[in-house]
């Protein structure tokens, strides 16, 4: 997959969150890339590479 992300991007992955919620924002990339749940603030944390696998699209955002 060759999406392209950035810092404070929102993001749908391919597994919701518990909380039901797809969506979700990029707060640290890196050699980890850590992502906040937007609806139950709970955020994770995984290697580039899973997050990669794991990232089904990246929302478009105007800024
Ligand atoms: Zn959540």
């Amino acid at each position: 997959m060759n999406n392209l992300y950035k810092l404070g991007d929102k993001v749908i992955m391919k597994k919701p969150h518990p909380c039901k919620t797809n969506l979700w924002k990029i707060i640290r990339t890196g050699v980890d890339v850590k992502i906040e749940c937007i609806n139950c603030g709970r955020s994770i944390m995984m290697d580039r590479l899973e997050f990669e696998k794991k990232l089904k699209k990246v929302v478009i955002e105007s800024d």
